[in-house]
Parts: C-alpha cells; sequence; structure tokens
C-alpha cells in the first residue's frame, strides 16, 4: 500500500520544520498549500481532516465542483492556475488568494467583480523568473509599474509574488531562480508596497531550496496527494 494522506502531510509538516531550522527561518514561517488539482474531494476531505486547510487549484471547473462539493468544510481557496478573462468572475467570488496575476486586465477585472460582501481580494503577481521565455508571468522588467496599477484598485491586496521557475535537478539554479523572485518582493517592499510579503515558491521537487531562499507559502501536490494521471 502507499502511504496514505495523512502519512504523507505528516512527513511535508516534518520536512518543512527541519527546513526552517537549517535554513534559520522562524518556526512556522512557512506556509504549506496542498495542491489538489486532478484528484476528487474525498482526497481533500482526507487532508482537511488531518488539518490542512488551504488548498490549490489550477482548473476552475474542477475547482468549483470540488468547493461544492466541500462546502461544508471552512478552507482556504487559493487559484493558482492560469486565468482566462471570461473566468475572473467566478475567482473573485469563490477564492480567497490568487496567485497567478500576470497583467493588468485581468486585475482590474478582478477588482471589479470582487463581491462587496467580501474582503478585497488577496493576490500575488505571477513572475517569469527563468531564463527561457515562458508565457505565464510578468518579467521582472515590468513588475514594478504592474504592481504600482494594481495598488491603486480598491478590491485587490498585493500580497506577493509566485513563480514557477523552469524545472532543474540542479540545487544552486533552483535556488538561484528563487532568490530572483526574492530580490523582486524585496524591491516592492522598499518602494512602499509594504503587505507585499509573500513568496509563493516551491513544488515537490524543490521546496527545501524554495524555503532557503525565503518562501512563505509553498505549494505542494505530488508530495501529498501522489502521482497526477
Ligand atoms: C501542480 C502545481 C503545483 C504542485 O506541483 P507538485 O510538483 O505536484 O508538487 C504547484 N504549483 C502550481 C502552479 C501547479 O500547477
Amino acid at each position: 500500500m502507499p502511504p496514505s494522506i495523512p502519512e504523507n502531510l505528516e512527513k511535508v509538516r516534518l520536512r518543512i520544520t527541519q527546513f526552517e531550522q537549517k535554513y534559520g527561518r522562524p518556526e512556522g514561517d512557512v506556509g504549506l498549500i496542498a495542491v489538489s488539482k486532478t484528484h476528487g474531494p474525498e482526497k481533500v476531505r482526507e487532508a482537511w481532516n488531518a488539518g490542512q486547510k488551504a488548498f490549490g487549484e489550477n482548473y476552475l471547473q474542477e475547482a468549483l465542483a470540488k468547493q461544492e462539493a466541500l462546502a461544508d468544510l471552512d478552507i482556504n481557496w487559493h487559484f493558482i492556475g492560469p486565468i482566462q478573462s471570461n473566468k475572473t468572475r467566478a475567482i473573485a467570488e469563490r477564492f480567497h488568494w490568487v496567485h497567478s496575476v500576470d497583467r493588468l486586465k485581468i486585475a482590474r477585472r478582478l477588482d471589479e467583480q470582487r463581491p462587496a460582501s467580501l474582503p478585497a481580494l488577496n493576490i500575488l503577481l505571477q513572475v517569469n523568473i527563468s531564463d527561457e521565455s515562458s508565457k505565464s508571468g510578468v518579467g521582472i522588467d515590468a513588475l514594478a509599474e504592474l504592481a504600482e496599477a494594481i495598488a491603486l484598485l480598491p478590491r485587490l491586496v498585493l500580497t506577493g509574488l509566485m513563480a514557477i521557475p523552469a524545472p532543474t535537478d540542479d540545487v544552486g539554479a533552483q535556488r538561484a531562480a528563487f532568490h530572483r523572485l526574492r530580490a523582486a518582493r524585496d524591491t516592492l517592499l522598499a518602494s512602499g508596497h509594504e503587505r507585499c510579503k509573500h513568496l509563493s515558491m516551491g513544488m515537490s521537487h524543490d521546496y527545501e531550496a524554495a524555503i532557503a531562499e525565503g518562501a512563505t507559502m509553498i505549494r505542494i501536490g505530488t508530495d501529498i496527494f501522489g502521482p497526477r494521471n
């Protein structure tokens, strides 16, 4: 039998604590987002029963169905996938955090569509920190201007930056990429975006490097739920 979801969660939590100590991070500084894409609501419920409260989803239709099936649970939902502009309303209505904002048009729509009955939406800007020409993420050189424009939108709070670096087994390269995101975050903080403190970085294969470089939210799927089909 493969290890159960509660066993996997326990193992990931233990490693997070070990890495916090190893890299001089305050205890409890690194938040864990369980990435449940492609896994059914019963698996999310199993993780929730084992104490996991934050979940990340990439695909809107799948996420909405899961939210419906799990409406009795108090879950913190994070949207982490690519955002098409015709999907912003449901994201603005149904999520607590959005990690994958990379252009002003999407930010404006989320701002307009965030219901007045809910608190302002927490957003992170997805940044392209890899050298290859990736399609998603704002470039480092365009980041300050985007952040300035978003700071004017009243129904959004710019809470940090997110990145998905090009996959590599080279820990030095992993750290260098995460370091670039951290430097970009520090620049925004220093220029007055005082709530822009989060770094959403690190997945199953590279979260040690991410924690070493200051991640405050790691997004873990495979190590919690097993391989995806
Ligand atoms: C799928 C996904 C993850 C989780 O990846 P694992 O390698 O399974 O841990 C994290 N972040 C994003 C944006 C993803 O799409």
